[in-house]
């Protein structure tokens, strides 16, 4: 580990690549992404191959995700050239995961991934209710998903995610059952489940503030523990606050982020994590292109040193976010004062039923996972 130098990736770390373009914009959406104008396409290619010439890999590589944006919207020749790339410092059979909307997949695309060596997409569904894709901002039809996901299959995919937004403003208890049912239908080994987060820049929070809506936490409560119940009845374990799986179907890429592993990002807006160093690529493709190749750490919009107490709080945070939670003996690595003011915290939070010991190990109830996010916010404090 070479602490604070941004090229140099220890080895068993983690891959992200951020595929800045969209084929439409969703209403609800903050991520950095735009619709491609000409030469855009070219720039990324060329701005991508800099950076990544410009990183040392000290060994194998654990696991990659390539996210967006849209990434289905990669050309199959795009898609060759950029994931030898990739598969040359992934370990054999690493996991490697794509994600795409349900206009993406075409048989040339999937194929191209299959060469590569992509083992695990995740379909970003959102809903299957006419009325909420038209709400999203979201242009397309949910007949066909059934298809789309066959076609996923015969290409010769066994992993598969689907991700769901809950809580979307005016969804009903009906529309959040259908939406899980027909998810469950389709047999993913993974369900990812996210609740909104309405961002300020986007269509969606011009309108609903128009509107006055205002979000209804105990209605949110009931619609979240409605799908949690529904999906674990069904076999998929809640592993994480958002996430749901078969046995042995976690998501590799996402456990090592939640563990604090290393992890760096390729392309705009992209994040990174190595050692104690935290920081991101710039935003927007020309302040990215004309950024890298950057070998300076101080150089780095939004780099963070995060050492002492606030890493060792960071990490009880994302324990507690899984299911498995943390060893008992995880505080005992914060200074005195902090294990004393967190022990008082725990102790409070255990008498209101939001947090469980046994077997050594510290985990919120279901009730404290409703909460997680107030729960990490006190810790972090
Ligand atoms: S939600 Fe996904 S597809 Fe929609 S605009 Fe954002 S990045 Fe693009």
């Amino acid at each position: 580990m070479r602490e604070g130098d941004p090229s140099f990736i220890p080895a068993g770390g983690a891959l992200y690549l951020h595929v800045p373009f969209c084929s439409s914009i969703c209403d609800f959406c903050a991520f950095d992404k735009a619709l491609p104008s000409p030469g855009d396409w070219d720039l990324y290619r060329d701005s991508l191959s800099r950076e990544w010439e410009s990183v040392q890999f000290e060994g194998g590589m654990s696991s990659a995700f390539w996210g967006g944006g849209t990434p289905g919207l990669l050309k199959a020749s795009d898609i060759r050239k950029i994931g030898a790339k990739f598969q040359e410092v992934l370990e054999p059979g690493a996991e490697w995961t794509v994600e795409l909307t349900p206009l993406c997949p075409t048989a040339e695309k999937l194929a191209a991934w299959r060469e590569v060596g992509v083992n695990r997409l995740s379909l970003g569904v959102q809903s299957f209710s006419p009325r909420l894709l038209e709400a999203m901002g979201r242009p397309y039809s949910t007949e066909k998903i059934p298809q789309i996901v066959e076609k996923i299959r015969s290409a010769g995919f066994r992993k598969l995610n689907i991700d769901l937004i809950i809580a979307f403003p005016g969804q009903t208890r009906e529309e959040l059952q259908m939406d899980l049912e027909r998810t469950v239908s389709l047999q993913p080994d993974h369900i990812s489940v996210y609740c909104l987060t309405l961002e300020e820049d986007t269509a969606l929070y011009t309108r609903l503030t128009r509107s006055g809506h205002r979000p209804d936490a105990e209605e949110e409560a009931e619609l979240y523990e409605m799908a949690w119940g529904f999906l674990e009845e069904k076999g998929y374990a809640q592993y994480e606050v958002s996430n749901f799986a078969r046995e042995g179907s976690q998501c590799e890429h996402h456990l090592n982020v939640w563990r604090m592993g290393n992890w760096r990002g390729f392309g705009p807006s992209a994040a990174s994590q190595l050692g104690e160093y935290r920081f991101h690529n710039p935003h927007e493709l020309q302040r990215w292109a004309d950024f890298v190749p950057c070998d300076k750490m101080e150089d780095y919009p939004g780099r963070q040193r995060t050492v002492g107490d606030d890493r060792v709080r960071e990490r009880i945070v994302f324990g507690l976010r899984m299911n498995e939670g943390i060893p008992s003996q995880a505080i005992e690595a914060l200074s005195e004062e902090g294990q004393q003011s967190l022990k008082i915290f725990l102790q409070q939070i255990e008498n209101e039923g939001y947090l469980n010991r046994s077997g050594g190990r510290i985990s919120l109830t279901l009730a404290g996972r409703l909460v997680a996010d107030e729960i990490s916010r006190w810790i972090l404090s």
